[in-house]
C-alpha cells in the first residue's frame, strides 16, 4: 500500500514517484509520435486501444514539449555523469525509480481514463546498461503481451545496451530512439564522458538494419513481426557547447542519410539547477531552436540539401534569428528570382519564401486549367508581401523590388513577433 506523502526525501507513493519521474522526463523532446503503423483492437476479442480512428493526437505545453503521451523516467537515478544532465550522477536532485510493473499499471490506467494515448519511457542508467535496457523491455513487453495494450510506444533505447535487447525494444515498440546528444564528437566527449559517439551510432546503424530488414519481410509475409513501424529518432541537445548551426545542420543532414531517421529534433539547452560548472549560464534564445526546425523542414520537405541550408548561415555560421532560412538563403541569392508561378518548376517555387508545400501543390494544380494573378497567390499564403519580391504573375512583377538594399528589413517578422520566441 502506499506510504503517505513526503515533500522531500525519498518518493514512497506511485504519485510522487510519477511527480519525480515525469518532471526528469521533460527536457527529453524527443516524444512525437507521428507516422506509426494502423492498428486497433476493433473486431478482435482481446486488446484495447488504437492508434488509429481519432489517431495519434499531440498536446503541447506552454514550452512546447507533447503531453500526449505518458512521459516519464522508468528512474532518474544514473551512473553516468552527462554535464548538461539533471539526473546525472552527481546532481543533488530527488531521486525515485519505478518497477516495470508499475509503469504498466500507471499507464494501462491514464489510458482507459483517456488522459493518453501511449507512453513515451526512458531512463537513467541503473546498474548496467543492459540491466536499465532489460527492464524497458519488459515493460514494453508486458504492456503488448499480458494486456494486449495497442496504444503508441516510444522506447529510449540505452547506450551500449546488448544489441540482442535493442532488438526487443524494436519488436514491442512503435519508435525506439537514441540520443546523440551533442552536434560534434568533441562536443560529447567533452559533456558526456560516459558515452561513446562511435557506440552510439553503431546502435542506430543496427536499428536501420532491423526496421529494413522488418519491411522487407512484411512486404513478403503477411504475419511477419512488426519492429519500430515509426522509425527510429535522435535528439540533439543545441547551445550547451560551441557547435555552430552549420555543424547542428550538417550532423543532422548525416544522420538521416546515413540511418534513415524518422526525427531529429533540437533541444535548447536550459541551465539547470545545480548545474556542472562547464556549462554555458544562459540557455539559447528559443528562436535558434525554432530556426533550426525550419532548416529541418528544409532539408526533409523543400529539397534544400545541407550545404544550401548552411548558404544561409552568417560567417560565424550561425542561423539568423530575425529572418527565416528559406528567406535567408532567397536574399543571398536573389539572381535565382523573381520565379514565375505560372511557369516555374515545383522546386522553384518551393524556393520562394511565404509558400509552403501545400500552397505550392494548389499553384501547381490550378495552373493546369487557368492562369494565376497575383490575387490568386494571396489567397494560399498569410504574408503576400513576403512572397511579392520573389515572383511573377500574370499582372505582377517586381520589377526593382527584388534589389532593393532594404528588402531584408522590410520583409522580416516584427518585433513582436520576435519576441514571442524570446528566452
Ligand atoms: S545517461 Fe547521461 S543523459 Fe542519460 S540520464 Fe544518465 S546522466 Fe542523464
Amino acid at each position: 500500500m502506499d506510504r503517505p506523502k513526503t515533500s522531500s526525501g525519498t518518493p514512497h507513493s506511485i504519485m510522487e514517484k510519477l511527480a519525480v519521474l515525469a518532471d526528469a522526463a521533460k527536457y527529453d523532446a524527443s516524444c512525437a509520435s507521428s507516422g506509426t503503423a494502423k492498428r486497433n483492437s476493433a473486431g478482435s476479442a482481446k486488446g484495447i486501444g488504437s492508434t488509429e480512428g481519432m489517431g495519434i493526437c499531440h498536446a503541447y505545453a506552454p514550452d512546447g514539449r507533447c503531453i500526449s503521451l505518458l512521459k516519464i523516467l522508468l528512474t532518474n537515478h544514473c551512473i553516468f555523469d552527462c554535464h548538461y544532465c539533471i539526473n546525472r550522477k552527481s546532481s543533488n536532485v530527488r531521486r525515485a525509480r519505478f518497477t516495470p510493473a508499475e509503469v504498466v499499471d500507471l499507464t494501462l490506467s491514464f489510458y482507459r481514463r483517456n488522459y493518453i494515448e501511449g507512453l513515451f519511457l526512458s531512463s537513467g542508467i541503473i546498474k548496467s546498461s543492459d540491466y536499465t535496457m532489460e527492464q524497458l523491455v519488459e515493460v514494453a513487453r508486458s504492456l503488448r503481451e499480458d494486456h494486449h495494450f495497442r496504444g503508441y510506444i516510444h522506447l529510449k533505447t540505452i547506450p551500449d545496451a546488448d544489441p540482442q535487447l535493442v532488438h526487443q525494444a524494436g519488436l514491442h515498440a512503435d519508435r525506439v530512439s537514441i540520443n546523440v546528444e551533442l552536434p560534434t564528437d568533441a562536443g560529447l566527449a567533452r559533456l558526456a564522458p560516459d558515452k561513446d559517439a562511435r557506440g552510439i551510432e553503431g546502435a542506430m546503424g543496427g536499428m536501420k538494419m532491423a526496421i529494413k530488414q522488418a519491411r522487407d519481410e512484411t512486404k513478403r509475409f503477411k504475419h511477419a513481426p512488426r519492429f519500430a513501424p515509426a522509425g527510429q529518432s535522435t535528439q540533439m541537445i543545441i547551445g550547451a557547447d560551441a557547435a555552430s548551426d552549420a555543424d547542428i545542420v550538417g550532423k543532422a543532414s548525416r544522420l538521416y542519410d546515413g540511418f534513415g531517421l524518422r526525427r531529429v529534433y533540437y533541444s535548447a539547452f536550459s541551465p539547470i539547477p545545480d548545474a556542472s560548472a562547464v556549462l554555458p549560464l544562459k540557455r539559447p534564445p528559443l528562436m535558434r531552436e525554432h530556426r533550426l526546425y525550419q532548416s529541418d523542414w528544409l532539408m526533409r520537405f523543400y529539397g534544400y540539401t545541407s550545404g544550401e541550408v548552411m548558404q544561409a548561415t552568417g560567417d560565424d555560421g550561425m542561423l539568423p534569428l530575425d529572418i527565416d532560412p528559406k528567406l535567408g538563403w532567397a536574399l543571398k541569392f536573389r539572381e535565382q528570382f523573381p520565379v514565375d508561378v505560372n511557369r516555374s518548376s515545383r522546386e522553384m517555387l518551393l524556393r520562394v519564401p511565404g509558400l509552403g508545400v501545400k500552397a505550392v501543390n494548389r499553384i501547381i494544380t490550378s495552373r493546369r486549367h487557368r492562369t494565376l494573378r497575383l490575387e490568386d497567390v494571396g489567397k494560399l499564403t498569410v504574408s503576400l508581401t513576403k512572397v511579392r519580391p520573389f515572383i511573377v504573375t500574370v499582372d505582377w512583377r517586381p520589377t526593382l523590388l527584388i534589389d532593393r538594399g532594404d528588402l531584408r528589413r522590410l520583409l522580416a517578422p516584427k518585433k513582436e513577433q520576435l519576441e514571442l520566441f524570446a528566452a
